[in-house]
């Protein structure tokens, strides 16, 4: 029988029983750039550390143990893990996208991929007719769910089964809920990619990023790309995503626990037009989270009543810090109009539903009460 996560997070079970390394639990990270060949022709199954460490193939490993794929290939960030999985597709490929997406992954595809002639279609995956939208070019699906910032939820079977009667990629970015709640290639999706810089390594110290799949094609591809394009994780950085990964589960569950009753209160809250969080049961996207993730996560989306009040609960804020990312120990408040999605037109963003009174909220793992206090203060003095 397989080995629950937490357990997974911990062994991998291939090193069980051996004693290498001096038994070390920690893994060591192999600082080195090359590695001296024992003769002519032969090797000690590492190279050179662009093609691959030990430490960067031990937190592969891990991963791919928890997303369930047989490869993951750690990059040095999550858009450099976007950016080269895109390197599988030619100019003339059609790619559709979500249109709710993190605002690099949209910088990437408007400015970069476009460069190269690829084509993409935007839609609001979790109402859009998918099947409608696909043509003779068509290559891939990728998607968010629950998207970043406005938390929409996408059945990922259904869209799976859509992409592959068509002979396409289902591409899931599955950083906001991490393998610990939700693990797509169970669910259909060819290929997951990840900022690890988030919840995977936890701790708002490290930039990392991930893709993981099963699909042998992909694999080969992304090996080649991978040795020739030279974006993977350095050795530290690779020990430090290991090290985030030991409590991935413990910290999942305790952020959960403080967005969830974070959300119920910022409801009653009158400074608070809308919630956006998934495990709130009014949220469209409740009843597929239930089918197909193990859990809602630590995100929740809010907005105020004025952008007046927006700023100024951003100004106000002392121990929940007025940052960009998530997915760390420590509370984030991020304002995605001029930060994490500043390079998405206007036009788009009040599509998608962000608008200048929009606050995300990466709940981290402090005490409850500290934060309902904090906020509540803030709220209180907002017009001072
Ligand atoms: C942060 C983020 C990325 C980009 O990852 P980096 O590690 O910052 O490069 C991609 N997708 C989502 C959903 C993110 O939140």
């Amino acid at each position: 029988m397989d080995r629950g996560i937490n357990t997974r997070c911990l062994h991998l079970e291939e090193t069980e029983g051996r004693t290498e390394n001096y038994g070390a639990l920690s893994f060591p990270i192999y600082q080195t750039a090359t590695y001296a060949h024992p003769g002519v022709g032969k090797s000690t199954g590492y190279d050179y550390s662009r093609l691959q460490n030990p430490t960067r193939e031990h937190l592969e490993k891990v991963v791919a143990s928890l997303e369930k794929g047989t490869e993951a290939f750690a990059l040095s960030s999550g858009m450099a893990a976007i950016t080269l999985l895109f390197e599988l597709f030619r100019p003339g490929d059609h790619i559709i996208t979500e249109s709710d997406l993190y605002g690099g992954s949209i910088r990437l595809f408007d400015n970069v991929s476009a460069k190269n002639s690829y084509e993409f279609t935007n839609l609001n995956c979790s109402v859009a007719d998918i099947e409608s939208e696909i043509r003779p070019n068509t290559k891939a699906i990728f998607i968010e769910t629950p998207t970043n910032p406005m938390m929409n939820v996408s059945d990922i079977g259904k869209i799976a089964d859509i992409a592959h009667r068509h002979g396409l990629l289902l591409i899931v970015d599955n950083t906001f809920l991490s393998p610990y709640f939700q693990t797509p290639l169970e669910l259909g999706a060819d290929v997951v990619v990840h900022s690890g810089t988030k919840f995977l390594g936890g701790h708002n110290d490290t930039l990392a990023g991930f893709i993981v799949t099963s699909n042998e094609e992909v694999i080969e591809k992304l090996r080649f790309l991978i040795k020739t394009t030279g974006a993977g994780l350095s050795p530290f950085d690779s020990w430090l995503i290991l090290r985030g990964i030991k409590t991935l589960g413990v910290r999942m569950e305790k952020a959960q626990a403080n967005a969830t009753v974070l959300a119920k209160w910022l409801k009653g809250c009158n400074i608070v037009t809308k919630v956006f969080f998934p495990g709130l049961p009014e949220h469209p996207g409740y009843e597929i989270m239930k089918k197909q993730a193990r859990g809602f996560g630590s995100m929740i989306t809010f907005n105020a009543d004025t952008e007046e009040h927006a700023l100024k609960i951003l100004e106000k804020v002392k121990m929940i810090k007025f940052a960009e990312s998530l997915g760390g120990t420590e509370t984030l408040i991020t304002y995605p109009t001029t930060q994490t999605h500043a390079d998405v037109s206007e036009e788009v963003r009040l599509k998608n539903g962000i608008t200048p009174c929009t606050l995300r909220l990466s709940v981290g793992i402090e005490d409850v009460e500290d934060l309902i206090s904090e906020l509540k203060n803030v709220f209180e003095n907002i017009d001072d």
